[in-house]
């Protein structure tokens, strides 16, 4: 990490801090746009309810990139929390608890997410939006003719203007078949649908060169040119802070696959979901990541590689 952002002397640093701003002034051409939201984004972090105001800005943000005429995919995580919420308030599920059977989780994902459809459905009417929801898991990738049915339904909707809303199909998806974090969903989706910029809305800053929680040294990460190997293995030591399945080491495994996919990535902090729109205007917010194309990679073959 020192090696890409720090070694070589101030120059170097100069230079890569320059790159930056150039490259992310590019990002404003960008057609194409996934936006992963992680469940901690939309959530009060101490009743673990939705948070009506930031999915309202969310959406909003959304429909104006919409409205300029861009492509724009929403993969969201929530179903499992959404679910589990509305089950304790029931009475039925006082006991819930974050580490509850699969079949639990299941059964509270079954109902968070036709929870937070509706909800996502009521904000995007508001501004004069359809969405769809798409539910998938690594099978529907794996299978030639689900990935072919997958494919087309996700063109038909972008020809219509659909915004598509995508989760994993936990209620269905077996630990075999799971992708189990949507940080990889969304980087296999802009790998599917050839993405330009895919923005993981995360409840950390961006990537460090150690965990800031506990080396008050790491230094923050704006420009990553490359991602190798030696990035890659650190970032298994750096779990960052988000309280969904995807710590730092998901978003880099989802930087690999989005970025080999010839799409850049940026991880940013959804404290104001403003930043969405400040990201594609080339606003320097968050770690970017940036497209390094290469014609050998398969996301058929990698998925296969997972086991
Ligand atoms: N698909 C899960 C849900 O909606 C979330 C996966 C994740 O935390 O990334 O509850």
């Amino acid at each position: 990490m020192q090696d890409i952002q720090n070694t070589g002397g101030a120059d170097k640093g100069t230079d890569l801090k320059e790159q930056n701003l150039d490259y992310r002034r590019q990002l404003s051409s960008r057609q194409r746009i996934v936006v992963k939201v992680g469940s901690s984004s939309l959530l009060h972090s101490a009743t673990r309810r939705l948070d009506y105001h930031k999915i309202d800005v969310l959406v909003r943000e959304l429909s104006d990139l919409k409205n300029r005429g861009k492509d724009v995919i929403l993969v969201s995580s929530g179903a499992t929390a959404v679910g589990r919420e509305v089950l304790r308030r029931t009475g039925a599920g006082n006991e819930l608890a974050e580490d509850s059977p699969i079949t639990v989780k299941q059964a509270c994902a079954a109902i968070g997410q036709a929870r937070l459809m509706m909800t996502y459905q009521r904000f995007f009417t508001d501004y004069n939006q359809i969405s769809a929801q798409v539910l998938m898991d690594k099978n529907t990738i794996r299978e030639p003719l689900s990935k072919y049915n997958l494919c087309n339904t996700f063109n038909e909707l972008l020809k219509f203007d659909v915004i598509p809303i995508v989760n994993e199909n936990d209620s269905v998806a077996t630990w075999e078949f799971s992708i189990g974090d949507n940080d990889n969903l969304s980087a296999m989706v802009a790998s599917l649908l050839d993405a330009d910029l895919l923005i993981l809305l995360s409840d950390v800053d961006g990537l460090y060169t150690d965990d800031p929680h506990i080396n008050p040294d790491a230094e923050f990460i704006e420009y990553v040119p490359v991602l190798d190997d030696h990035l890659l293995s650190m970032a298994k030591q750096t779990t960052g802070s988000e309280s969904g399945t995807g710590g730092m080491s998901t978003k880099l495994q989802a930087a690999m696959i989005a970025t080999q996919s010839g799409c850049d990535m940026v991880i940013v902090n959804s404290r104001h979901m403003k930043v969405i729109h400040e990201v594609v205007q080339g606003r320097n917010h968050g770690t970017i990541f940036r497209a390094d194309p290469n014609p050998s990679f398969d996301l058929q073959d990698y998925i296969e590689s997972l086991g």
